[in-house]
């Protein structure tokens, strides 16, 4: 009897398993003023695409990985080193092992890129430079393609940020950093795949960027803004949201709907937004 009890246990979690297993969740995650793209594929593959301020890094980004059940982060990508996108991966990284960190070698002298830096030194994770044409393997994630920065960088910290594409199931996400308008002319110039159905909004919702004729390329359905609740730049920008409007693009706001997380599963989407009870305040 007993055993059978056991049978049965063990085909409960198995199904469990499967259950979970079987579809890949794209989480914007509410870090507040900044951004963090979490991925945690179907097939156990995961990814971190910026992560945040430091205090975001250890209320929402170590929290998510933890309780999404992911031991170790196959990728991180740095999109450029301001504290708004760096601070959170210093607590990641005292958290949760990490394979390999992505990122442009800017250089920006801040205490936090320092301790950051020295971080991934003393844990002696492979820190690559990203460049077009750079290969990314993750379990789960059928297509990553790094569409910027070129070499030698500019100097502008912002405009230097990666751009990567990426394909799960066939459904494409464009994830911009905060490059500005310079930059989406440049990659129009260079005939760059920017077509998603989901773009990440470059810089927060910024009137710098997301100019109508880059939007035109890359024809959203869906566009998130990643930004804080009342911040002082005022992001995101009217205008910039009447233009994604103006081209059928559905907005959703971290500052709005909290975490939007993209559920994918046999090609077909589902999202759902979670909003904490307190919003996260910049430090
Ligand atoms: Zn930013």
């Amino acid at each position: 009897m007993r055993r059978r009890l056991w049978i049965v246990l063990l085909i409960l979690m198995f199904w469990v398993q499967a259950v979970r297993a079987s579809e890949t969740q794209v989480a914007f995650l509410d870090v507040g003023q900044g951004d963090a793209i979490a991925i945690v594929t179907a097939h156990g593959g995961s990814m971190l695409i910026d992560a945040g301020t430091r205090k975001a890094g250890e209320e929402v980004v170590v929290p998510f990985f933890m309780n999404a059940g992911i031991d170790a982060i196959d990728v991180v990508v740095i999109t450029h080193p301001h504290a708004d996108h760096i601070g959170g991966l210093i607590p990641v990284l005292e958290q949760i092992p990490v394979d390999r960190i992505y990122a442009n070698y800017d250089i920006h002298p801040t205490e936090t890129y320092k301790e950051l830096l020295l971080h991934i030194e003393n844990l002696d994770i492979p820190f690559i430079r990203a460049e077009p044409g750079t290969g990314i393997d993750i379990e789960g994630i059928d297509r990553i393609e790094i569409l910027h920065p070129g070499y030698p960088l500019s100097d502008d910290i912002n405009n230097n940020s990666i751009v990567l594409r990426i394909e799960i199931e066939g459904i494409s996400f464009l994830f911009t950093g905060d490059i500005e308008s310079q930059v989406e002319e440049h990659l129009i110039q260079q005939q760059a795949n920017l077509k998603a159905r989901f773009i990440k909004a470059p810089h927060h919702g910024s009137k710098t960027s997301s100019h109508l004729g880059f939007l035109m390329a890359v024809q959203p359905s869906k566009a998130v803004i990643s930004c804080g609740k009342a911040n002082p730049y005022g992001h995101p920008d009217f205008e910039v949201l009447l233009r994604y409007a103006a081209l059928g693009a559905d907005i959703y706001r971290t500052d709005i709907h909290g975490t939007i997380t993209v559920l994918i599963e046999d090609g077909s989407v589902d999202i759902t937004t979670y909003k904490r009870r307190a919003a996260l305040l910049a430090d």
